[in-house]
């Protein structure tokens, strides 16, 4: 057996006890009883320490030193084997000791987290807060870096992405999007937002939301759609993929658009090559392309009057006539509305951009030790003043509203905007490859676009970092234009500016 058969085998073996850990917890945001909880934590500790064994052995250390640059090795085989050392090298530069540090401050500062946010009490969690981001600064200064403390640890969702690199993305973005922003507050013109929420039985959001899912491409003999608390996707082989959603009654729109964000996802992850599979040759690049694939699906199409064409009157049949009244363009104009609010994931498909522009900065403020955790509600408070028009007044609706930082998911935040951005890119490309597009959207045709998603994006795997993709795609690096641009495009007639 050569050097490589034995490295990839057990690549294999660790990617297939990764999956199974991935139904676990599939199962227990599910189906799994209540009383199950502390049993299946046990497991997936337990194959989470099988796993981080194999992966930093020092058998593992050996295949990868005498593979690292070695002659002979097939393109797809050497992306494995880089992309195999780079996770190796930086689990290995992190002490164990760190890690296991990092594990109990977390799972403590979680609880915090859940306490104040529930009695509006930031100072009752800002210890924890200070004590992970000396952790995770920490945890950079073990990996290294050039410039930025931050740029180790967004390597982490985002790899070969710089801290510079991201804010050059977000200028153009964040200029736009402010002046976009305050021309729409002042507009005359305003949609009917309530008509987004007449009642609509689960049974029937979900009836709707299957169909279209299925239209999109998404495979059911190869993927489920059940119900959790937090909507998620998990793929652990393109043969099984299962998203989730949660239905309100009242609130129909939140599980429709809710789905087909997540067969965005799931079309990825059906669309990594089989051949692959269990290797980084059909693995999702990044959060950010993932993320882009989401809202291709959910935002760029599913938002578009031309999909509406072809499903208000689906729709409305589902309805039984409480929807007939309502125009193509007032529903178009709905589901596109724009409104300054506090809560990042409420937020419409313009001011989220700035709800991450907000997290980002102020990450990287305190990872640079510029800012205090103590003053992290002023500085929060005072960045939504100015991009988005609106104060928050406690802070569990502003600095403790998200889960993120109590994990000790810091770099995290930018991925959701990047996703916005390189999903504006890859549909500005698309459209020139397919100029009838709009035309088949409106038809309820969709396989040229997954065609064409699948051959550029999904099949590609890890052999390119995010920009690569996407300049091999669009043919030039990332750019915010793209998105302020289509946004513009979209809503300034909308709201006749
Ligand atoms: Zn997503």
């Amino acid at each position: 057996m050569t050097t490589y058969s034995a490295f990839i085998a057990r690549v294999k073996e660790v990617a297939i006890l990764g999956s199974m850990g991935g139904a676990l917890r599939w199962d227990r945001e599910t189906y799994m009883p209540r009383k199950g909880a502390a049993h299946r934590g046990e497991q997936l500790a337990a194959l989470s320490g099988m796993i981080h064994e194999a992966m930093t052995s020092l058998q593992m250390g050996e295949w990868i030193d005498a593979l690292r640059g070695a002659d002979g090795l097939s393109p797809d085989e050497a992306v494995n084997v880089r992309e195999v050392a780079r996770e190796y090298d930086r689990q290995k530069k992190i002490p164990t000791a760190l890690v296991q540090e990092l594990s109990r401050v977390t799972s403590r500062a979680h609880e915090a987290w859940l306490h104040a946010r529930k009695n509006d009490d930031f100072p009752g969690f800002a210890p924890h807060l200070e004590r992970i981001v000396a952790l995770k600064i920490a945890v950079a200064e073990h990996i290294g870096y050039a410039d930025d403390p931050y740029d180790a640890l967004l390597d982490g969702f985002e790899p070969g992405l710089t801290a510079d690199a991201v804010r050059e993305m977000f200028a153009p973005l964040q200029s736009q999007t402010v002046e976009l922003l305050h021309a729409i507050v002042g507009s005359t013109v305003q949609p009917d937002e309530s008509l987004l929420r007449r009642p609509l039985s689960p049974k029937k959001q979900r009836e709707f939301a299957v169909q279209v899912a299925a239209d999109f491409g998404f495979d059911f003999d190869a993927g489920r759609l059940d119900i959790s608390a937090h909507p998620f996707c998990a793929g652990s082989h393109p043969s099984d993929v299962r998203m989730t959603t949660r239905y309100n009654e009242q609130e129909p729109m939140s599980a429709l658009f809710g789905v087909f964000h997540e067969t965005g996802h799931g079309l990825y992850e059906q669309g990594l090559d089989p051949d692959h599979a269990y290797t980084p040759c059909a693995e999702a690049v990044s959060l950010g392309v993932h993320e882009s694939q989401s809202r291709m699906w959910e935002n760029i199409i599913g938002r578009s009057r031309a999909f509406w064409i072809g499903y208000l009157p689906k729709l409305k049949s589902l309805y039984g006539g409480a929807l007939d009244d309502v125009s193509l363009d007032a529903f178009h104009f709905a589901i596109n509305g724009v409104k300054p609010s506090l809560i990042r994931v409420e937020a419409d498909e313009l001011t989220y951009n700035l709800h991450i522009l907000l997290r980002f900065e102020l990450e990287v403020e305190l990872l640079n030790r510029r800012l205090a955790v103590t003053d992290l509600p002023e500085a929060w408070n005072d960045r939504m003043r100015r991009y988005l028009t609106v104060e928050p007044p406690t802070d569990a609706d502003g600095v403790l509203q998200d889960i993120h930082w109590s994990g000790g998911a810091l770099g995290y935040f930018p991925t959701y905007t990047l996703g916005n951005l390189f999903a504006a890119q890859f549909a500005a490309k698309m459209r020139s490859d397919l100029p009838d597009m709009d035309a088949q959207i409106a038809a309820g045709r969709f396989g040229d676009v997954l065609d064409w998603l699948r051959r550029n994006i999904h099949r590609q795997g890890m052999r390119y970092t995010s920009a690569e993709l996407v300049e091999r795609v669009a043919g030039e690096p990332p750019n915010g234009d793209y998105l302020a641009v289509y946004l513009r495009d979209k809503l300034a007639p909308l709201y006749r500016l």
